[in-house]
């Protein structure tokens, strides 16, 4: 699951992670308001307005600005507050923007010039163990830095029997250049960046930029929090963080009914049990030249009810121009399947598009014979190459 910067900040506050302070807001009014309040809070004469959507390169994208007046951030949240926002990470659509924070500025002049780094925890798959990325290269595109200067990434693995070791925090501090004072707040930064990380079950955290403001604070400017989803039930809080708006209604609406629902970009609606048989049928749709228009595994108990649901959801998609029904007949018997799409397909109405079903297992000749006889749409099959072939066919 993911939040917003705004959340993810109040986590890392409450872990005493430094942050750009903010406050949320849904109108332009309550934008002022809060700018007002974080100037009594924080003495600030400055603010930056900031989209919240669940994507990143906001800056590029014209969802962060910075207002040097109270006009400018009633102006600028009117502008930013139901934008559909387009960073190179929401996809040409964008996003609708339903909130801003309003956040004090925190690159002001002083002493020394503010400086960006990078900063991430997450799982390192190959070791099993958590690991920070860091660099001096803060602010830009990762990606690019590890393109062109892939020697200034660095990492530092965790040992799980020990936790983080003082010595390796006061190393990444020490890597990232900083001396004195601000080299004492980069350790406090990762030591309760890493305590945050390692208490709400996250699976990554990226602060681009953690800032070293011009008096030597070391802060995060932005906050990207993923959670690990099986985690979550131990964090309730957390959980009442999830904003559904962010995520693909269909998905949504799936995860309800306790359809495993992932929306791919293909023509060729998959309706399957179990999630190993739905990755065959989408190497199989591939091999046969198709293109899945989503993963669907409608689990253990395919009866009517479900079978139903799956198809509703499918057919949402536009681009859906045939479904694939593939259903292994283990416990549940394949006639009670096959009974089950002709009974959903009369509930529904007319499916306009074509329907190929292939049901193996116990009594799967029955359950073709029930099709077949069906008189509708639907083309059987017992084996997957058959129902692959037909698949082709049909949209030939
Ligand atoms: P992202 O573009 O979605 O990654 O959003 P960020 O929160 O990282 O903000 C983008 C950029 O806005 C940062 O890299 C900064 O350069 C700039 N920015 C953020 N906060 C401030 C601020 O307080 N003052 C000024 N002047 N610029 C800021
Ligand atoms: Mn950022």
């Amino acid at each position: 699951m993911n939040i917003h910067e705004y959340q993810g900040k109040s986590i890392l506050k409450s872990y005493g992670v430094g942050i750009q302070e903010g406050i949320v807001a849904e109108t332009p009014d309550q934008a002022v308001d809060a700018a007002k309040l974080l100037q009594e809070q924080t003495g600030t004469g400055w603010w930056v307005v900031k989209a919240q959507i669940h994507a990143g390169g906001r800056g590029k994208g014209g969802g962060v600005k910075l207002a040097k007046s109270l006009d400018d951030v009633r102006e600028i949240s009117s502008k930013i507050l139901g934008m559909t926002l387009v960073t190179p990470q929401t996809g040409p659509e964008g996003k609708l923007v339903r909130k801003v924070l309003i956040a004090q500025d925190v690159y002001y002049p002083g002493a020394e010039e503010p400086k960006e780094y990078y900063m991430s925890v997450l799982l390192n798959r190959q070791t099993g163990r958590n690991m920070f990325i860091y660099t001096t290269e803060g602010g830009m595109d990762i990606e690019e830095v590890a393109h062109s200067n892939p020697e200034k990434i660095l990492r530092e693995e965790i040992d799980p029997r020990v936790g983080l070791q003082g010595f390796q925090a006061r190393k990444i501090a020490y890597n990232l250049g900083l001396k004195g004072e601000s080299n004492k707040q980069m350790v406090k930064f990762v030591t309760s960046l890493y305590k945050a990380y390692d208490s709400i079950d996250a699976s990554q955290f990226e602060i681009n930029p953690v800032l070293k403001t011009s008096d030597g604070k070391v802060i995060a400017v932005d906050a990207k929090v993923n959670l690990d989803e099986n985690g979550l039930f131990r964090h309730k809080d957390i959980l009442e963080m999830r904003d559904v708006h962010e995520e693909d209604p269909t998905e949504v609406e799936a995860g309800e009914h306790n359809l495993n629902y992932v929306k791919l970009d293909g023509n060729i609606g998959c309706m399957v049990n179990g999630a190993g048989l739905a990755m065959a049928t989408m190497d199989i749709i591939k091999l046969a030249g198709g293109d899945p228009a989503n993963f669907l595994d409608v689990g253990g108990t395919a009866d009517a009810a479900r079978v139903e649901q799956a198809f509703r959801i499918i057919l949402k998609d536009d681009n859906v121009k045939a479904i694939l029904v593939n259903i292994f007949g283990g416990i549940v018997r394949c006639d009670r399947v096959a009974q089950g799409i002709v009974d959903a397909y009369r509930n529904i109405g007319e499916i306009k598009v074509p329907i190929i079903v292939r049901l193996q297992g116990t009594n799967a000749v029955e359950a073709k014979q029930i099709i077949d006889d069906s008189g509708l749409r639907v083309l059987s099959a017992i084996q997957l190459q058959e129902a692959a072939d037909k698949v082709k066919e049909v949209l030939s």
